[in-house]
């Protein structure tokens, strides 16, 4: 293989500038010429392509977002969507293609493999940590992280005026974020689209923590449920303490990444390219029980999400 293309698509997610550093390191490594691809599927349609080389990716390991931009496209949803990306690929002399993005991005990824035979290689670039899959995506490790910090700092307040704060972190319908940042801040209560809440039984909890000699309680809301603000305002009616809502939005998103993700990163873009290398297509890679693995993409993206009700118990025992 002598020229391949790389896109990030969907939500950005700290470490994809990594993983292009990586991907465009590893292709120029083996003597491949790689194609950056511009705004996801939208730069196929539009021919947004350039050349990378080795100085295309000097000093962006260290940076959030992602130097070759990233859409959500609409097109690619379409056949003839589809056709103008594939088209776009061939005139390029693009022989294999590598795709950074969350589980939608891979469907696009799985359509130019199985329908138009171009080999391409998924890497799980996602906050959410939506796949099922991989343990870990690109990016949630440090959008814990920013969580982490923001929750350390609502709690130095929500103790000194004995409040009760409600944290909205995203996630989409996957509760993760707010599990994984639920446990590692010690909030008492973690609300998740997985399980269902009871209010009742969140005021009591509360009640039990405050007569524990509890003067803060911390409570994370996926915004897949619902908005802090609405959260707050129901609890609000039926508690004495007092409620703040606190959305943490788009920060997660940004950022430096963690050690975590860069070293995934570094892994993900690494073995993307191997794979293209040895002729092999229509694959997605991942992290499981600490091993950097790949897998069929249309077995990756058909595979349904499963909560872990393991670290659920874990928070509902350690956090009172
Ligand atoms: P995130 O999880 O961060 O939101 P994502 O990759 O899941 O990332 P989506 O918006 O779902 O984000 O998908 C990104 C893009 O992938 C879409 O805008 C579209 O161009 C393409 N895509 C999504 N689903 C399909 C599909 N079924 N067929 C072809 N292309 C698709």
């Amino acid at each position: 293989m002598k020229r391949i293309g790389l896109l990030t698509s969907g939500g950005d997610a700290p470490g994809m500038n990594a993983a292009i550093r990586a991907v465009v390191r590893t292709a120029i490594y083996y003597g491949m010429e790689v194609y950056g691809i511009e705004r996801g599927y939208a730069g196929l349609m539009n021919e947004e392509l350039y050349k990378m080389e080795m100085r295309s990716v000097s000093n962006i390991v260290q940076c959030g977002g992602t130097k070759l931009r990233t859409a959500r496209c609409l097109e690619m949803l379409t056949k003839e969507g589809q056709q103008r990306a594939a088209d776009t690929i061939k005139k390029y002399g693009i022989e294999g293609l590598v795709v950074i993005g969350g589980d939608g991005s891979f469907r696009g990824a799985k359509v130019l493999s199985e329908e138009y035979g171009i080999p391409t290689i998924g890497i799980p670039g996602t906050i959410d940590n939506d796949l099922e899959y991989t343990d870990y995506t690109l990016g949630f490790d440090t959008a814990v992280n920013t969580c982490l910090d923001i929750i350390n700092k609502l709690r130095d307040t929500m103790t000194s005026h004995e409040r009760i704060c409600v944290v909205e972190v995203m996630g989409r319908h996957c509760g993760d974020i707010a599990l994984y940042s639920g446990i590692a801040s010690g909030a008492e209560i973690i609300v998740v689209p997985e399980i269902r809440f009871d209010l009742d039984e969140i005021v009591a909890k509360i009640n039990k923590s405050r007569s524990n000699g509890k003067h803060s309680n911390i409570i994370v809301v996926a915004e897949g449920v619902t908005s802090a603000d609405q959260f707050a305002k129901n609890l609000q009616a039926i508690t004495p303490y007092s409620v703040r809502p606190t959305c943490i939005g788009h920060v997660q998103r940004g950022g430096s990444p963690s050690m975590a993700d860069r070293m995934l990163a570094a892994q993900f873009g690494n073995k993307a390219v191997r794979l293209l290398k040895e002729g092999k297509g229509n694959r997605v890679v991942g992290i499981r029980d600490n091993k950097i693995i790949d897998m069929d993409i249309i077995e990756a993206v058909s595979m349904k999400k499963t909560f872990n009700y393991e670290l659920y118990e874990t928070l509902q025992m350690i956090s009172m």
